[in-house]
């Protein structure tokens, strides 16, 4: 997996002078460097990891967002292991998004395991629009609530969206 800092500086955590600015201007935070360390660990386990890129992570109360780029060919399912296994890891719900993706697809790997019905730009009279994300209500439980995915999506996306939960 590509990184923003030298691997060798990750993991011994003595930092270059170049990875040391990154983190010292905040570029790079703690919380990547723990996330980035338990990714490269994980590139094994699953080789999609290998080609793709980190990015940066956006961080809510409960889900922590890791953003990549260039998953390639990775199975909804296999995303959703992986999400697991990263869960397990570091403590919190997880969400791997793939930012090469269209917007369409990020949402989806986004609000995992619910499924997304349609993305819609709804114009008002007055010219401003709103982007609609309709998601399906998941039978069992609720995973995510429409204030909280609205507020992750954008943090991610720096777009800001209403989510309507069908179903
Ligand atoms: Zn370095």
């Amino acid at each position: 997996m590509k990184i923003p800092l030298c691997t060798f500086c990750l993991r011994t955590g003595v930092l270059c002078p170049r990875c040391e600015s990154l983190v010292r201007s905040g570029q790079v935070t703690e919380r990547d460097m723990e996330v980035m360390k338990v990714l490269l660990d994980l590139e094994n386990q699953f080789p999609q990891l290998r080609d793709s890129e980190y990015v940066r992570c956006v961080e809510s109360d409960r889900v922590l967002v890791v953003l990549l780029r260039g998953l390639r060919g990775i199975s909804r399912s296999l995303l959703m292991k992986l999400n697991k296994v990263l869960e397990d890891k570091l403590g919190k719900m997880v969400r791997v998004v793939d930012v090469a993706t269209s917007f369409r697809e990020g949402i989806e790997q986004l609000v995992m395991p619910l499924a997304v019905l349609g993305v819609n730009v709804v114009w008002f009279p007055d010219g401003t629009s709103e982007t609609v994300i309709r998601v399906a209500r998941e039978a069992r439980r609720s995973i995510f609530s429409p204030r909280e995915l609205e507020s992750l999506i954008s943090a991610v996306f720096g777009t800001k969206v209403r989510v309507v939960v069908e179903g």
